[in-house]
């Protein structure tokens, strides 16, 4: 058996076909490092690594690396945009009504649940995205004392 170098992020993001910059690398690391964190947390973890970097450079790498995969970018209705390092196994999310907080859920049935539609209207679908609304344990537990 080889042993094989891990792959650095800077080879994830030429892996992806992305140039690669410290405000990137700092960005994929922060948003793998968090719990689906918003696009402020997200520029304080990269300033936190790299230095002063614009928001906008924020929302560009965001960009950048959510079209190559390498992030996923969920936005439950009424919440800012969250973004989170885990990828490519559909997962889905479930959110607190009261405080916002997200947390992960494994698919109930499979790899790809629902993709097979009862009318897919001719589409390729690729993804189905499922989240469950509710309140988290420490809110339910401020309700009901
Ligand atoms: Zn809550
Ligand atoms: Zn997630």
């Amino acid at each position: 058996m080889t042993a094989s170098r891990t792959p650095t992020t800077a080879d994830e993001l030429r892996g992806a076909g992305l140039r690669v910059t410290a405000a990137r690398v700092a960005l994929l690391e922060t948003v793998r490092g968090g719990d689906h964190l918003d696009v402020e947390a997200i520029a304080s973890g990269v300033r936190d690594r790299v230095g002063h970097v614009s928001l906008q450079a924020v929302y560009e790498a965001l960009h950048a690396l959510t079209a190559a995969g390498l992030v996923r970018r969920i936005e439950p209705a009424g919440s800012p945009a969250r973004f989170e390092g885990r990828v490519g196994d559909n997962h889905h999310h479930v959110v607190c009504r009261s405080c916002g907080v997200v947390a992960d859920v494994d698919c109930a049935v499979g790899a790809a649940p629902c993709l097979s539609a009862s009318n897919d209207h001719g589409f390729s679908i690729d993804e189905a995205e499922v989240i469950y609304w509710g309140l988290c344990s420490d809110c339910s537990t401020t309700r009901s004392s």
